[in-house]
């Protein structure tokens, strides 16, 4: 799909995503962590709704070795797409499925020992050895053995000869709020504990791992020797982040942009809109946009959201619909039908970061990249080919 305008055939509402962006930010983790600790890419949920093959891929280029997914279907489709690395299944595996790991080489998450057993058998089948990485759970009450059952879940691993345990992992529950340090602090050293009975067992894994974006960055002591940032790498940091830390450095991947589909006039007086939730105070001029919250531009945005148009901010004004937006552009000088408009992300100098949006509908900033909906086209773009 390549193009030299934006203007893909159809409606030009679309999702640029900057590859070198995404490269750099990961490049700021590697430097980051040092050269000791391996930075996986996490590209679970289509990459946080960016497209996980091409992030995959130039997250690839930029050095990551493992990727993570949520579940074996997306591990299915990187390995279809050519990423021939590890990768890890942070979920776990569903019944039906193990064959698929261990026929994919896609590293399961575990945290049962029904999981164990399963794949043990579709390795043994296939004549393999499948690697897991072991899920202890310190704090989050989410995934995981608790730390109290891992003795006894440990002792029950024997049997099991396809199996090798190539990795020890916890999540943290709260690594972005200095108020729970306590609790973090906890799961630190329960961690330690954890690959202590592993060592009590004879169990060396190749990999310790812990920490997700935040905690890359408010627990430097607590990186293993690999590190699972996600958000952090689509430049997402305002409410990732712990307040304390400057994410500066991070660039945003995604921009929503779409053009200028109708211009009009209105009278001081009239409403636009559905439930007529905007009087006009003045003479205003008025554009139409084609997108909606059916593409992921959310209805609580409505009245209180902002757009970039000509480097200039203009305020949404009515209800956001399904599929159409208004925008009030009277003080746009110049504004004309097809100009190019920014929802979020970056336009020349300007930008509006996912994180405002977020916070004005009450929502993380990730669940807004994420449903950037399905008709809304990627277009990924980088310096070294152009956009594709
Ligand atoms: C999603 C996820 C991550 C990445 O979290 P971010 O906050 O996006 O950095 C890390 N680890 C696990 C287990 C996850 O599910």
């Amino acid at each position: 799909m390549i193009s030299d305008s934006e203007n893909i055939d159809g409606r030009p509402t679309w999702a640029e995503i900057d590859l070198d962006a995404l490269a750099s930010n990961f490049n700021q983790v590697k430097t980051s962590v040092g050269a000791d600790v391996q930075v996986m890419g996490v590209v679970k949920a289509n990459a946080y709704g960016h497209g996980a093959v091409e992030c995959a891929h130039r997250l690839r280029d930029a050095g990551a070795r493992w990727f993570g997914v949520a579940m074996p279907e997306e591990g299915v489709q990187l390995r279809s797409a050519g990423i021939n690395d590890s990768i890890l299944c942070l979920a776990g595996f569903w019944q039906g499925q193990a064959q698929s790991c261990v026929k994919h080489a896609l590293v399961p998450v575990v945290y049962r020992l029904d999981m164990i057993e399963a794949l043990d058998q579709a390795a043994k089948d296939a004549g393999v050895v499948a690697d897991v990485h072991l899920k202890v759970d310190t704090g989050m009450g989410r995934l995981g053995v608790r730390l109290d059952a891992l003795t006894e879940f440990v002792d029950r691993l024997e049997p099991f000869e396809n199996i090798r345990v190539d990795g020890l992992m916890t999540h943290f529950a709260a690594a972005d709020d200095n108020s729970c340090e306590p609790l973090t602090d906890k799961q630190i050293r329960r961690f330690q504990s954890a690959s202590q009975t592993l060592l009590e067992h004879g169990l060396k894994p190749s990999h310790y791992h812990l920490a997700n974006s935040a905690a890359i960055y408010s627990q430097p002591g607590a990186r293993g020797n690999m590190v699972r940032p996600g958000g952090v790498l689509y430049g997402l940091w305002r409410d990732v982040l712990a307040p304390d830390m400057d994410g500066a450095a991070f660039k945003p991947v995604m921009s929503l942009r779409t053009r200028i589909t109708l211009l009009k006039w209105v009278r001081s007086g009239e409403t636009i809109g559905y439930g007529c939730t905007f009087e006009a105070s003045r003479e205003s001029l008025i554009a139409t946009l084609p997108i909606g919250y059916d593409d992921g531009y959310m209805r609580g945005l409505s009245n209180r959201a902002r757009v970039i148009v000509r480097g200039l901010y203009a305020p949404v004004v009515g209800r956001i619909s399904m599929d159409l937006t208004l925008v009030d552009v009277t003080n746009v000088p110049g504004v004309s039908m097809d100009d190019e408009v920014t929802l979020f992300g970056v336009a020349g100098q300007q930008r509006v970061p996912v994180e405002d949006l977020a916070k004005i509908v009450g929502t993380l900033s990730y669940e807004i990249t994420c449903r950037v909906g399905e008709r809304v086209p990627r277009i990924y773009q980088s310096e070294g080919n152009g956009k594709t």
